[in-house]
């Protein structure tokens, strides 16, 4: 089946109007769809005149600013697959991604303000081009800041206003075939090593434009706002392609939720008359710290939701009886990088709440729970989170590893998509995430790899060997707890506690991957076989002194010695 590429095929001019309210509340603009569309098609020819061709993979390290939008749109009109890196990563993440995906181009800006805090995009992804040079790759950058000192590289680097000077606003969408590819998005993977999720044209955009439209309840007289950053899939499916296939009116927020100040958020509800608002329980939290005081104005609302990891009761009462006043549902969507749109959900004013659960499977959708055997669990009961038949919205594929794709989330339990989440059904049928039964770890709603965080520990030249575990946080839901076994003669210090926290992380994969807690760990309970037990590590790092059977540990003792020493207090 021939599909047209899904965007605006007929050059249809909508009135509506998405609002951009930048890092500072004094910066905003309105956005209609007609610019929209004429800002795609400049962005569309400014990529073929650079050589972007159909099929191709463009890189896209940009802040939340409209370019972004553009640009991915752009690549979508033109056939280009973009893989958008979130702009919080570090340059070696960048660089990873850009090597595994072959990107022909990287878009990027000079800089953002994240709060008051300055990111220098540029210099990020000017030293992520230095790490993987066996690739030619322009970079075009925008002047988000318009800053004199960016590093500069005339044999490559072109700036995003001269590109698009002149450049016409009309381009012929290319077409494609539906299950073309659309786009690839780097998930974390419980080996360390990213995965290239790839999702293709039709479903992909069937499946986020229903399931917005459903879920949401959306309605055109509707103002629509996801707090997300595009970097990650729910910014793709719910700021970007099921919003705007809709023609729905949205807000694209560039800053941070306390910035300048707590009430930014309501602020920006009552400043725009926001009706459907989705968010994360980690961001929830925050601000329940701090109360909703001064009383902004959220009568607008209509439709809460929710992303990213288990809302506790707590945030969930909160969520509904002071954000919305008792008057709006609370959505708790459950879904994945890998599911493209929401899986389990309830449906505003149909689905009956139960605070904490994410209900019932979408249209078409069809859970099933398995034991460790594979065996399907009837009626009540809690195991493996598995997918019995695939919808639109799946993904098509691990980008260049089809084997990966097979071997992580249909072989071990054939005939089924395993989620990697862990859930229960209660007696009415509805679905309780219980949280991540592999190797991973949900720090404020983002993935991360205990893999990929001990590769990066171990980088540094003091560190034999390092585990890490999970270990509750009040704001972030889960943070990350460190035991690192260092080499012979080396110390244990400050110094090197900061080394670890802003080498190994800040530097290896970004912000979201900074250790918490950091513990000295002379030797690691490991089994006779030498696998570290890491039920053990996680009881320790929880202070949960039953610790059950110790029998298949080698040396025991090293048990009394990791709890007489655990960390208290964050490093
Ligand atoms: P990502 O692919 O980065 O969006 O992360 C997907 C993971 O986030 C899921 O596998 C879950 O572990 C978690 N998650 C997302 N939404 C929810 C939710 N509503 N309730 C519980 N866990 C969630």
């Amino acid at each position: 089946m021939k599909a047209m590429n899904p965007l605006f095929p007929n050059g249809l001019i909508l009135i509506n109007v998405s609002f951009r309210e930048g890092n500072s509340p004094d910066h905003h603009q309105n956005i209609t769809y007609n610019q929209l569309l004429r800002n795609v098609c400049r962005c569309a020819n400014a990529l073929k005149l650079l050589g972007v061709k159909k099929g191709d993979r463009v890189a896209i390290y940009l802040p939340m600013i409209p370019e972004l939008v553009y640009t991915m749109l752009a690549c979508a009109r033109i056939g280009a697959v973009h893989s958008i890196v979130f702009a919080g990563f570090s340059s070696e993440s960048l660089c990873e991604r850009i090597v595994d995906a072959q990107c022909n181009i990287l878009v990027t800006a000079d800089g953002v303000y994240r709060g008051d805090k300055l990111i220098n995009l540029k210099k990020i992804a000017s030293e992520a081009l230095e790490r993987c040079k066996e690739r030619y790759v322009p970079v075009c950058s925008g002047k988000n800041l318009n800053r004199a000192n960016t590093p500069w590289d005339e044999s490559c680097d072109i700036w995003w206003d001269d590109l698009m000077d002149g450049v016409s606003d009309e381009c012929e969408p290319e077409w494609m075939d539906s299950e073309d590819p659309l786009f690839i998005l780097y998930t974390s993977g419980s080996t360390g090593k990213p995965k290239g999720v790839l999702h293709t044209v039709t479903g992909y955009m069937l499946y986020t434009s229903l399931t917005f439209k459903y879920v949401f309840d959306y309605h055109h007289d509707d103002v629509y706002w996801c707090t997300a950053d595009i970097g990650w899939i729910t910014g793709h499916s719910y700021i970007t392609y099921g919003p705007l296939a809709n023609g729905a009116t949205s807000v694209l927020f560039e800053g941070v939720p306390v910035y300048p100040h707590v009430g930014r958020l309501w602020e920006i509800i009552e400043k725009y008359r926001v009706s459907k608002f989705y968010t994360a329980p980690t961001a929830i939290r925050l601000l329940m710290k701090y109360g909703r005081e001064p009383l902004y104005d959220l009568s607008s609302l209509r439709v809460l939701g929710t992303v990213g990891e288990p809302i506790n009761l707590e945030a969930w009462l909160w969520y509904y009886d002071v954000v919305g006043q008792q008057r709006c549902p609370v959505i708790d969507t459950f879904w994945q990088t890998e599911t493209g749109g929401h899986v389990l959900t309830p449906l505003p004013a149909a689905t009956p709440l139960k605070p904490g659960s994410a209900t019932c499977p979408f249209f078409g959708v069809q859970p099933a729970i398995l034991n460790e055997h594979g065996e399907e669990l009837e009626g009540e009961a809690e195991g493996y989170l598995v997918f019995r038949k695939p919808w639109p919205g799946i993904m098509r594929g691990v980008y260049g590893n089809q084997e990966r794709f097979e071997s992580t989330y249909f072989r071990k339990f054939p005939g089924f998509y395993v989620t990697g989440d862990g859930c229960r059904r209660d007696q009415d049928g509805y679905y309780w995430i219980t949280g991540r039964i592999d190797d991973m770890l949900n720090v404020s709603g983002h993935l991360l790899s205990t893999a990929e965080v001990e590769a990066a520990l171990t980088e540094h030249p003091s560190v034999a060997e390092a585990a890490v575990v999970s270990r509750p946080h009040a704001v972030k839901g889960e943070c990350l707890y460190c035991f690192v076994t260092l080499k012979d003669h080396k110390e244990f210090n400050r110094t090197l506690m900061e080394e670890l926290k802003r080498k190994g992380q800040r530097e290896k994969i970004g912000p979201i991957a900074t250790p918490d807690f950091i513990q000295n760990a002379p030797g690691l309970p490991k089994t006779r076989s030498g696998k570290i037990m890491r039920r053990v590590l996680r009881q320790i790092a929880r202070n949960e002194k039953d610790l059950g059977d110790l029998s298949t540990l080698a040396d025991p003792k090293v048990v009394e010695v990791l709890f007489s020493q655990r960390c208290e207090a964050a490093a």
